[in-house]
């Protein structure tokens, strides 16, 4: 099963954020809805979306306001914000994007032109998600197609466990701490113990066979995908 990344819809029309939702839902999408800043904050506080959709005109404080609050705080600083308005001049453009917007939409948009945009951050912002295959010797993951093999052989991963090899594949050769870990694959890890990558790291490597040797745990520092510890390819004479 493919991960779908979560949008947090922070509108107070609902008509535009029904629109909204369920054009997101139709293409793979997880969304949810805040009515107004105080709902998106509890919303945030609880799990971290992939990308915010921010109407700018709210009741009470305003898009703009959360923008900048959200990129103050370490902890929602890195989630994309397209900012939705009806102002379409290039002042409020600007001071969109000057707030900590990563895109800005003008309504009326076609959901069309928001899918795009919502997926060009994605891509920008988390290059894992977008797709794409990564080969490290005989193991390869296609992200797009959600498979991994290895020596032409498929294999069967987890949801967790696909995120993380890919993670681990995408940044091979270094050494990931537990804490980096949740942060990237997790990617919030407030309410979730540094213990549990362990149990995944585990449920990887048997997932993976004779490749699992390529995950290495690094003695009091973490983990790492190397090349070098690869199995050798079985001969030739077995096919
Ligand atoms: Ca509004």
């Amino acid at each position: 099963m493919r991960q779908q990344p979560g949008v947090l819809i922070v509108e107070d029309e609902p008509a535009i954020a029904e629109l909204i939702a369920v054009n997101l839902r139709h293409h793979g999408f997880r969304p949810t809805w805040a009515i107004d800043s105080a709902t998106a904050q509890a919303e945030l506080d609880a799990v971290l979306p992939d990308v915010i959709l921010l109407d700018w005109m709210l009741p009470g404080e305003s898009g703009l306001m959360l923008a900048k609050r959200w990129r103050s705080n370490p902890r929602t600083k890195a989630v994309p914000i397209i900012m939705l308005t009806a102002r379409g001049d290039e002042l409020d453009r600007v001071a969109g994007l000057d707030a900590g917007a990563d895109d800005y939409i003008a309504k009326p948009f076609s959901t069309k032109e928001l899918l795009a945009r919502v997926r060009a951050v994605l891509r920008r912002r988390a290059p894992e998600q977008a797709g794409g295959v990564v080969s490290i010797g005989a193991l390869s993951l296609d992200a797009a197609t959600y498979r991994v093999s290895f020596n032409a052989q498929r294999l069967k991963l987890g949801p967790t466990e696909f995120k993380l090899l890919q993670y681990l594949m995408n940044h091979a050769e270094r050494v990931h701490s537990r804490s980096q870990l949740l942060d990237q694959v997790w990617g919030d890890h407030v309410f979730i113990e540094e213990r549990t990558v362990d149990v995944h790291v585990k449920r990887l490597r048997e997932a993976l066979g004779a490749a699992g040797q390529m995950i290495e745990t690094v003695r009091g520092a973490g983990y790492r995908l190397t090349a070098q510890a690869a199995p050798a390819s079985p001969a030739q004479a077995n096919d």
